[in-house]
């Protein structure tokens, strides 16, 4: 593997703050989170206690009001920072990209009360959050789920199946969408339950292809009573706010995505400048500059992408049909970057020496959390088309 650390990437940023910011993660993402990426992904290990790092630092609530203890930055400085520790380990990034999602509910929809009464142990008090929507028969689907939620009084009680859960038995809290009515998008409801509560268990994590660090795990709510201070939004509404949070969300997996491609362009060019053959640097050869150059070029428009994004959202304006491009763009950009790397370090790439064979691995999920690619074009249609009629 190389040590050698990445160069800074030429960033955009609208503050000094924000600069001071970036040079901080880079600094983070150096000493604590890089260097052991590789053993930990190997091995399966969840760093649980980097987390605990970036929440004291302030990383875990970047785009939150500060009155409720978040970050108060722009989305534009949200993403920058995931793609700068997705680039030092793909389970960081999107962690925080997750925990951040689990977030998104209350902040957007809780009442003043839940939120004072939540809200900053959730952006820096140290806890860590995870999202459920998913289920083993609703992916795509995600409005056919099936968890119900009953009232019993002032009370919830909360049954089923979540499944593919990231942080899944390791979160202290998790954002919950459950059936309280009828079918369809419109019966759903979005609770904040404790990590804790009783009737609440995890299954084995999945044993995954990549960001193996990160626990994927199903969870079984068995009749798990949630009060009804902890509803968040109207009955009825849930759909609509995890839609919102999704929204925002595929703008963190499509930063996460530059960050990978990022580090296996950075990776590559490093083994091209150094490998010769035929009494070359193989950077030297045209077959592998140009493919260097479309992998830079890629990158630099998934950025431009998802910052174009990041900025209507900042500026308050409409974004899905934009983040649902980014999303699609970025991940397919982060599929064929990572995977021409593999190649521009010929057999050492395919081997765990090299860390670019684990970013091509890693690079798969991005195309399927979140709404798959397929589902981001149905996004991006429905906005240009209009729904389908058949
Ligand atoms: C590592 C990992 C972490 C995850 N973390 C979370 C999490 O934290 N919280 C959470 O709620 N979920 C999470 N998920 C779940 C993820 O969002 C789902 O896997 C995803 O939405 C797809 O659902 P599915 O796997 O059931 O696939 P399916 O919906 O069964 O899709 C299978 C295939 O059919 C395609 N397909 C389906 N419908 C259509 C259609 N109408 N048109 C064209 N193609 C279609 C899909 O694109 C896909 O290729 C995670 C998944 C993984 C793998």
């Amino acid at each position: 593997m190389t040590d050698r650390a990445p160069q800074p990437v030429d960033r955009q940023l609208p503050t000094e703050e924000s600069r001071d910011l970036l040079a901080l993660v880079r600094e983070i993402a150096q000493r604590e989170i890089r260097p052991r990426a590789a053993e930990e992904e190997d091995s399966g290990r969840f760093p649980r206690e980097v987390f605990t790092l970036l929440s004291e630092a302030g990383l875990l609530g970047l785009p939150y009001p500060g009155e409720f203890g978040g970050g108060e930055q722009p989305y534009e400085v949200y993403l920058q920072v995931l793609e700068e520790l997705a680039a030092a380990r793909l389970t960081v990034g999107l962690g925080v990209s997750v925990h951040s999602l689990a977030c998104h509910g209350l902040a957007g929809y809780g009442t003043k009360e839940q939120q004072s009464a939540h809200l900053p142990e959730m952006l820096g008090g140290g806890l860590l959050g995870a999202y459920c929507l998913s289920e083993p028969a609703a992916g795509s689907d995600a409005a056919s789920l099936t968890t119900k939620a009953v009232r019993d009084g002032d009370d919830w009680i909360i049954t089923g199946t979540k499944a593919w859960i990231t942080h899944g038995g390791v979160a202290d809290f998790y954002t919950v969408l459950a059936r309280t009515g009828a079918q369809g998008p419109k019966g759903i409801t979005a609770f904040l339950v404790p990590g804790d509560a009783e009737g609440l268990t995890a299954a084995v994590p999945e044993k995954k292809m990549g960001m193996k660090g990160s626990p994927t795990a199903q969870l079984h709510f068995d009749g798990v009573r949630i009060p009804d201070a902890r509803r968040i939004g109207e009955e009825g509404q849930g759909f609509t706010i995890a839609l919102a949070a999704l929204d925002a969300g595929r703008l963190g997996i499509a930063a996460c995505a530059i960050g990978v491609a990022q580090a296996a362009l950075d990776e590559a060019l490093t083994y091209a400048l150094d490998r010769k053959q035929f009494g070359h640097p193989i950077a030297d050869f045209q077959g592998l500059r140009f493919m260097l150059a479309d992998m830079a070029t890629k990158i630099e428009a998934g950025r431009a992408l998802y910052l174009a994004a990041a900025r209507l959202r900042d500026a308050g304006k409409p974004f899905s049909r934009q983040a649902a491009m980014a999303k699609l763009f970025c991940t397919d950009a982060a599929m064929s970057v990572t995977t021409d790397a593999v190649q521009v370090l010929g057999g050492y790439g395919y081997t765990a020496d090299f860390p670019v064979e684990r970013l091509m691995r890693e690079a798969k999920v991005l195309q399927i959390v979140e709404g798959t690619n397929q589902i981001q074009r149905m996004v991006i249609a429905r906005h240009l088309a209009g729904p389908e009629t058949r």
